[in-house]
């Protein structure tokens, strides 16, 4: 009836009502949480299919909300990016990545390379060359020892990515496309890009072993890769005939569950760098 109807339009509205203070409550936490440090990095290792030796970490952010627990980057990496305080944020992550693996060089482990995530927001920013120059400068890291990760969305606008990438580049800074095939980067320009390292979504290494399309999506990334002088690296590996079937693929690093989720730095230090030197 019409006015049953109108009850489910009225529980329909106060539904979305509730999703919208809700999401307007999480903003609200999100823009306190810097200053209340209640963000964290985890670090998950990427490892040389060839060597076996982990040779790099990325590092991902965390949100443990006082009330709500631990809030995950897909929920609020969305928010930040809608609200704009993903360029803060993202900055913090930068800072706090780089310091950390500066001082585990210092602490005399051998020198990995630390991935970081940037947002879209943060890539059309401005300031982020000088933001990257100066968190390298105050962390005292080289260059080399960074690599930023970017989606394949963001290099759409052809002349504008290619312009910040050179720059970025042109400190020393590395580069990867992550989340790789899941964009729509046209072949046509990848290869003029500045770019070091595609990274192989993970929805496609997932299935490699059950998927025949996707084993093939695999090897003809990798092999492209090899062609245009790229590094590339699988998500997602979750077993050893995932890994088995990279390596033999000569994919030259991977990420995923089978070496580790990513964890605290100091389970990060205890697993993967105290032992490595012995
Ligand atoms: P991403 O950059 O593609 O990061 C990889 C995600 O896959 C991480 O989720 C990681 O925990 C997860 N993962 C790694 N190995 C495996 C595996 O073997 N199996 C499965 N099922 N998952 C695996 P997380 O940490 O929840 O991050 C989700 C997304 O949030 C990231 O995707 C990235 O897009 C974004 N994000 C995280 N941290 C940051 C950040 O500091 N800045 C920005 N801009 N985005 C971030
Ligand atoms: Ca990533
Ligand atoms: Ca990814
Ligand atoms: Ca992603």
């Amino acid at each position: 009836s019409a006015k049953e109807q109108g009850i489910e339009l009225n529980r329909y509205a106060h539904a979305m009502q509730m999703k919208a203070q809700e999401r307007l409550q999480l903003e609200n936490d999100l823009r306190k949480a810097l200053a209340r440090g209640q963000f964290y990095l985890v670090y998950q290792p990427q490892v040389n299919l060839q060597s076996g030796l982990v040779v790099g970490m990325e590092a991902l952010v965390r949100w443990q909300h006082p009330q709500r627990g631990s809030v995950s980057p897909a929920e609020f990496i969305p928010l930040a990016e809608e609200s704009g305080l993903i360029v803060p944020l993202g900055e913090w992550v930068l800072r706090e990545a780089c310091a950390q693996n500066k001082r585990w060089q210092e602490a005399g482990y051998r020198k990995l390379c630390v991935s970081v995530n940037l947002s879209m927001r943060q890539f059309r920013h401005s300031h982020l060359l000088d933001s990257i120059n100066n968190i390298l400068k105050e962390t005292g890291l080289e260059p080399a020892w960074l690599e930023l990760e970017i989606t394949e969305s963001m290099t759409f606008d052809k002349d504008r990515a290619f312009e910040q990438l050179r720059k970025i580049k042109e400190i020393g800074v590395h580069i990867s496309i992550d989340d790789f095939g899941t964009g729509y980067s046209s072949l046509h320009y990848l290869k003029d890009l500045p770019i070091d390292r595609l990274k192989i979504d993970r929805s496609f290494v997932n299935e490699i072993m059950e998927d025949s399309n996707n084993a093939a999506i695999v090897s003809t990334i990798t092999s492209m890769a090899h062609h245009l002088q790229l590094k590339v690296t699988a998500e997602g590996v979750e077993n050893e005939d995932q890994m088995l079937f990279l390596r033999n693929q000569h994919c030259h690093e991977a990420q995923g569950y089978f070496f580790s989720k990513p964890i605290e730095a100091a389970v990060f230090e205890k697993k993967f760098l105290r032992d490595i030197d012995t």
